[in-house]
């Protein structure tokens, strides 16, 4: 246990020391930063919030060689990927710190009365950020900026699949943070394990299903609260009345982004049949068109494999998908009528194939997606206010997306967060805010006007008043 007296020492030589003692000293060093107050100023958390700004705006050549030698993706991909949305939130959040951090004074009854109540947000304590690899910057900093916002200290643990970004963030967090009350570790799921294992004020986890479920177990153990940010399967359903050849390029543009590797990327569409061959024909244009302006590798060989065995066993009809085992990439795949129990239709793809299922009507599209795990992303084109209304209200996921899809996630104001297995708990904006704080209820009373009659044993008087008061 920390003392106030003592500072932890800083790490040395980190190769040397076991996962769990590393773990512990750095957590200690986070809350012997925590405890010493200085996080909870609007000061220090504006500080922090402005140094991750000049991270970002002195170093954006290093992060896209960083993004460009883990993932193959180009400067502006990077730029709007990564970069822009993380400048955003700093800029929102700088914008709007002061008045999400002051308490709210809520109404009081008149069986309250006197006295004043409200709401004050306060910071959790050490928090513990894991990031992701495929948006490294965006998925590892984004967290980070409402953790800090809400005055909390962190442990980051940048996605060990993206090491060149993961040893930037490294280098740089300590140089524009306050380096005591931000620790970057570095390691593979042995850490991630040995972090979660420990007591947190809060964890927040980016990544798949399965392994959110192994945090949520860990986390369990402490009560430590979580957001798991998740996948699964977004849905696109397109209905007849839909503008198909918007329809199709804003498809074929979504799949396209990181190589298909995005947590809300289309991952099936659901097309009525009157507009299937018309679709079909159009995304078969556009798919390769628009993975041509995209230079995103597929991360690892692991997944490349998990990929190649998803093109085939499906039972549909396959176009492209030709696999380049030296640059690790596949050329857009799309699968007519695959079956909807094969492997491509059970697992999230999370790569550029794309199956397309003939549906008879909307009610069949809606019944489709209700039977499966709740997406973290459903998306409808439509010019109808009428479908999109009835499939807004049929469905439940994270978020929705009528005519287009991803720019969503780029509105601080929409929590951004997924139900049931893709995701429970949001951020973004105010919501990342809340996020990371307690809201402390307060209720003061005044001394004064003390009466005997507000105590037991209650009178008749009293009992009549009370009841009616009280409800
Ligand atoms: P993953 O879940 O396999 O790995 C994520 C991290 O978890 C790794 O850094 C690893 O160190 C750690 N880890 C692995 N096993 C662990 C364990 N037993 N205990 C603790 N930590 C462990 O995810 P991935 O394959 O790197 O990413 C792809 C998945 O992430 C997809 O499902 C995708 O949809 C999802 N994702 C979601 C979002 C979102 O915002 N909702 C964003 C990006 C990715």
């Amino acid at each position: 246990m920390t003392t106030k007296s003592a500072a932890p020492q800083a790490r040395t030589n980190e190769n040397a020391i076991p996962t769990v003692e590393l773990v512990r000293r750095e957590l200690a060093v986070a809350r012997f930063a925590f405890d010493s107050g200085r996080t909870r100023s609007l000061t220090w958390r504006t500080t922090q919030l402005e140094g991750l700004l000049r991270l970002i705006d002195e170093n954006e050549g290093r992060i896209n060689t960083a993004i460009e030698a883990d993932l193959g993706r180009g400067s502006m991909a990077t730029f709007m990927a990564d970069i822009a949305p993380v400048r955003h939130e700093i800029r929102h959040t700088l914008k709007h710190l002061e008045r999400w951090a002051a308490p709210t004074t809520v109404p009081l009854r008149a069986a309250q009365m006197p006295g004043k109540a409200w709401v004050t947000p306060e910071p959790k304590g050490v928090v513990l950020v894991i990031g992701a690899w495929n948006f490294p910057v965006l998925l590892t900093l984004h967290p980070l900026v409402s953790a800090l916002a809400a005055g909390n200290a962190a442990i980051v643990k940048p996605s060990e699949l993206s090491p060149a970004t993961a040893e930037l963030l490294a280098e740089l967090l300590p140089r524009y943070v306050d380096p005591n009350a931000v620790r970057v570790l570095q390691g593979d799921a042995t850490l991630s394990s040995a972090l979660v294992t420990e007591r947190f004020d809060h964890v927040f986890f980016t990544g798949s299903t399965t392994v959110g479920r192994a945090i949520l177990e860990a986390s369990a153990k402490h009560l430590t609260p979580v957001t798991l940010e998740l996948g699964g399967k977004s849905p696109v359903i397109v209905a007849k009345d839909a503008d198909i050849v918007v329809a199709a390029r804003r498809i074929a543009w979504a799949k396209a982004v990181n190589g298909g590797q995005a947590c809300i990327a289309p991952d099936y569409v659901l097309v009525e049949e009157s507009v299937r061959a018309a679709l079909v024909e159009r995304l078969l244009k556009e798919l390769p068109r628009a993975a041509g302006l995209d230079s995103t590798r597929i991360v690892n060989d692991r997944h490349l494999d998990r990929l190649e065995s998803l093109l085939d066993g499906h039972g549909g009809e396959r176009f492209g998908g030709q696999i380049n085992r030296q640059s690790r990439t596949i050329t857009p795949a799309v699968i007519t009528d695959p079956d909807p129990s094969s492997q491509l239709m059970q697992e999230e793809i999370f790569g550029p194939i794309l199956p397309i299922i003939t549906v008879r009507d909307i009610e069949e599209a809606v019944a489709f997606v209700n039977g499966r795990p709740k997406p973290l992303a459903l998306y409808l084109f439509t010019e109808s206010r009428t479908t999109e209304c009835a499939v807004t209200k049929a469905t439940s996921s994270g978020s929705i997306g009528i005519n287009h899809l991803m720019y969503q996630l780029l509105v601080p104001e929409l929590p951004f967060g997924g139900i049931g297995e893709s995701g429970t708990g949001s951020y973004h904006g105010k919501n990342g805010f809340d996020t990371f704080s307690h809201h402390k209820s307060v209720l003061r009373k005044p001394s004064a006007l003390d009466l005997s009659f507000a105590y037991p044993p209650y009178g008749k008087l009293t009992t009549r008043v009370f009841r009616r008061l009280m409800g």
